[in-house]
């Protein structure tokens, strides 16, 4: 059993002080403490004790080694996107990694290594400046921390799997202070649990990844459609899956226009490839008459800031996982679309909020066996994310249960039996080739 932990004192201030050599420490007078507990979400902001802007793994393990001591609440914060405030700490020590964020790339071995407080953004970048990738975050603000430690998944996941399958090493800062480099053959153990259970296994200073050739241009953008559109765009999508390509991505997303609550039905697509190429994948999608496209070829390092508009900083927000098996049933995602424009209309604070249906071809992330790394979400079941965001404190509870009611409802799908599905899958659906996953071989 673990002992409730306590805020740091003041006098356990000065002892980190007198320790650290090139970190600073933050306390609740101090200037820039609200922009260091500030986290994605609002809801997430908890008044530290202390932060810890640390400098480098040798200070990491100072303040670990201390609260460890003295039974101190201790976060670590990486890119601060956690909605249930795991990187923040009401009264005790945060580590705050936002000032490492070095990114070392390596082009005759095909490698990046980037400091456990970067950015996608930063990943990105720097390969893009040696014509490299890595698999990386859809959105290129959360940091490579929390979701390279949880699992990971992006754009190139269809061709390279899961972030922690291109995992080469890690360095940690374990409970009791030690550094450690971990990799298939230093710590064997310790690298299985970081590759997808890591949140809990130490402060990951540092991370090494595969990295692959990247041509700078890919096809890539967002179309809209009426919301009118949705089952048809669903068939196209589902159509798409049954011919997997592991170089083009769709994500569909039920968003609101940009400026008010009226419904609209999202798309942004990736293809790692030409023009030409590209329309030809998502011809679908052209044939269904968008009304906005802003699709084009693009530097591929600027890829993952494509949804950043949907993924702004500030207001209260929850992320919730919503899971769902190929072929999606058109009228299923119909009764999504109708609770989530009952909720839009009902209350336009809940406008920035959006439901993401992400159709990648999983056969690489589901090729590699699930008990060779911790992380448990492998196979081909596939990813949906509802984002949910609003303003007022006074709504938490309700919005957090509306967000659990839509997770129920893709639950009840997955409970679905195939041959429930067979009898409303529209004509578009190519049956010969279609494959049903369920919850068990997921
Ligand atoms: C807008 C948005 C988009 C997302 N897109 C994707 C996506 O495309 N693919 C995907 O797989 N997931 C995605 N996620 C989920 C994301 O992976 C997790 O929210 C992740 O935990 C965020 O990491 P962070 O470092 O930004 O958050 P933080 O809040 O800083 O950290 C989250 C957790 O990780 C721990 N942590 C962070 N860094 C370290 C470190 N260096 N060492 C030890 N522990 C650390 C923290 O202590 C905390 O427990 C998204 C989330 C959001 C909000």
């Amino acid at each position: 059993m673990s002992l409730p932990k306590n805020p740091i004192t003041a006098e356990l201030i000065e002892t980190l002080k007198s320790q650290v050599k090139s970190s600073e420490i933050l306390i609740p007078s101090s200037a820039g403490y609200a922009e260091a507990i500030a986290r994605w979400s609002e809801a997430a902001v908890k008044s530290a004790g202390a932060v810890l802007l640390a400098a480098n793994a040798e200070d990491i393990s100072q303040a670990v080694r201390l609260a460890q001591q003295n039974n101190v609440d201790l976060a670590v914060r990486g890119g601060g996107h956690s909605v249930a405030g795991a990187s923040s700490s009401d009264g005790g020590l945060v580590i705050d990694l936002s000032r490492m964020r070095k990114v070392t790339v390596d082009e005759e071995h095909k490698t990046i290594t980037a400091q456990g407080g970067c950015l996608w953004a930063d990943v990105d970048e720097a390969g893009g400046k040696h014509g490299l990738a890595t698999v990386g975050g859809t959105v290129n603000h959360t940091g490579v921390g929390g979701l390279t430690l949880g699992g990971g998944y992006g754009l190139l996941t269809p061709k390279y799997g899961l972030v922690v399958d291109n995992l080469l090493s890690a360095t940690m800062v374990l409970a009791d202070g030690r550094i450690v480099k971990t990799s298939a053959t230093e710590e064997p153990d310790l690298f299985w649990a970081v590759r997808g259970a890591g949140h809990n296994f130490g402060v990951a200073v540092e991370f090494t990844y595969q990295a692959y050739d990247q041509v700078d241009q890919v096809f890539a953008g967002i179309l809209g459609f009426q919301p009118e559109k949705l089952e048809a765009i669903i068939g196209v999508l589902n159509d798409g899956l049954d011919h997997p390509d592991e170089d083009s991505t769709a994500v569909c997303v039920l968003t609101t226009q940009p400026t008010n609550a009226t419904p609209m039905v999202c798309t942004v697509l990736f293809h790692r490839g030409p023009e030409k190429s590209g329309r030809e994948a998502f011809k679908g999608l052209y044939s269904l008459d968008p009304i906005m496209d802003h699709v084009k070829m693009i530097p591929y390092p600027t890829v993952n800031s494509l949804a950043n508009p949907m993924a702004t900083h500030g207001g209260r927000r929850n992320i919730q996982g919503l899971f769902f098996s190929h072929p999606m049933r058109p009228a299923f995602a119909r009764s999504v679309m109708d609770m989530y424009t009952e909720k839009m209309a009902a209350d336009p604070g809940m406008m920035g909020t959006a439901v993401l249906l992400e159709f990648f071809d999983m056969r690489k992330c589901a090729s590699v066996p699930m008990e060779a790394t911790a992380c448990s979400n492998r196979g081909m079941t596939l990813n949906g994310i509802l984002s949910s965001r609003w303003c007022d404190e006074a709504s938490d509870a309700a919005n957090r249960q509306w967000g659990r009611d839509m997770q129920q409802l893709f639950i009840k799908e997955m409970e679905r039996k195939p041959a429930q599905l067979t009898d409303e899958v529209p004509m578009y659906i190519n049956y010969s080739s279609r494959k049903f996953t369920s919850l068990s071989s997921s």
